[in-house]
């Protein structure tokens, strides 16, 4: 299992595969652009150009991306939609300009429209943006949510629902994080709970879509629908959830990144990256 954390990509993008190479990380996840930006001047052909020899070079593989938190496909307002979409099809572009192979975006918060009503938004949003990116190869990963606030996704039946009516099936997949599951209600602590969580997660949407896997844990407890990320054995779940995980012959291959507190010289995630190592025997 490649494992990494989400780099920052302050100073040009291939100065996030710098950072990540620095710190030993084999995977990372990555914004294209100003996470707290709806807008982004176009990448220039050299910038291209430096992130793939550094990416070349590193030997760090998948890169993948992570939609700017400001987007809600799920908006009942439609000016707030219309501008989710928009921005969101850009960065969709993006990725397809860094040839990155998917883009995780949370499903979005209805803002009290209700939860049908908000997923028929995201659908049509993704359907509308597989429509103006047809010839790409970029997939959209739903990430499940902790539930916190309006937002949608926080059940496994939610991202079922996206993906069934989704006009594009082929262009979706799933992240899983595991501080938002375990807020949300699905256990990871015990091998019981663990084993039903991956059971429901195979039978609602198939673990052939699972694609990524954001390893946090968590300040809240289960079902608390929290959405805070705590260091590696510091919180909620604790270091059995992720010896069950990492040591889960189904997740194989699948790229796993932190989404943790961390400062500029990153030594939290060398902690964090130490602690998973130590836990997993494949
Ligand atoms: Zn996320
Ligand atoms: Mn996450
Ligand atoms: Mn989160």
């Amino acid at each position: 299992m490649p494992l990494g954390a989400h780099m920052s990509i302050a100073g040009g993008m291939d100065k996030s595969v710098a950072r990540g190479s620095s710190i030993g990380c084999e995977t990372i996840q990555i914004f294209t652009k100003s996470n707290r930006q709806w807008r982004a001047k176009p990448l220039e052909a050299e910038e291209v150009a430096r992130f793939q020899e550094a990416r070349a070079a590193s030997g760090i593989d998948p890169i993948f991306a992570h939609a700017a938190y400001l987007i809600n496909l799920a908006s009942p307002d439609d000016d707030a939609w219309d501008k989710s979409l928009e921005s969101f099809i850009m960065e969709v572009g993006r990725c397809a300009t860094l040839k990155l192979p998917f883009i995780v975006v949370h499903p979005g918060a209805h803002g009290g429209a209700g939860e049908d009503t908000g997923l028929s938004r995201i659908t049509r949003a993704l359907d509308e943006c597989f429509t103006r990116h047809k010839d790409e190869q970029v997939t959209v990963l739903l990430e499940i949510t902790a539930g916190q606030g309006s937002s949608i996704g926080y059940k496994f039946e939610h991202l079922a629902g996206i993906m069934e009516r989704c006009l594009y099936l082929e262009r979706l997949g799933i992240c899983f994080d595991t501080c938002h599951a375990f807020a949300a209600g699905y256990d990871l602590r015990t091998p019981e709970g663990y084993e039903q969580t991956i059971a429901s997660l195979d039978r609602l949407i198939g673990l052939e879509h699972l694609k990524a896997i954001h390893l946090n844990d968590s300040l809240g407890d289960l079902g608390s629908h929290l959405d805070r990320h705590v260091h590696i054995g510091m919180g909620n779940l604790g270091l059995e959830a992720f010896r069950l995980l990492l040591n889960d012959p189904r997740l194989k291959r699948l790229p796993m990144v932190l989404e943790t507190p961390k400062g500029p010289d990153m030594k939290e995630d060398v902690a964090n990256l130490s602690t998973l190592r130590g836990l997993s025997r494949l």
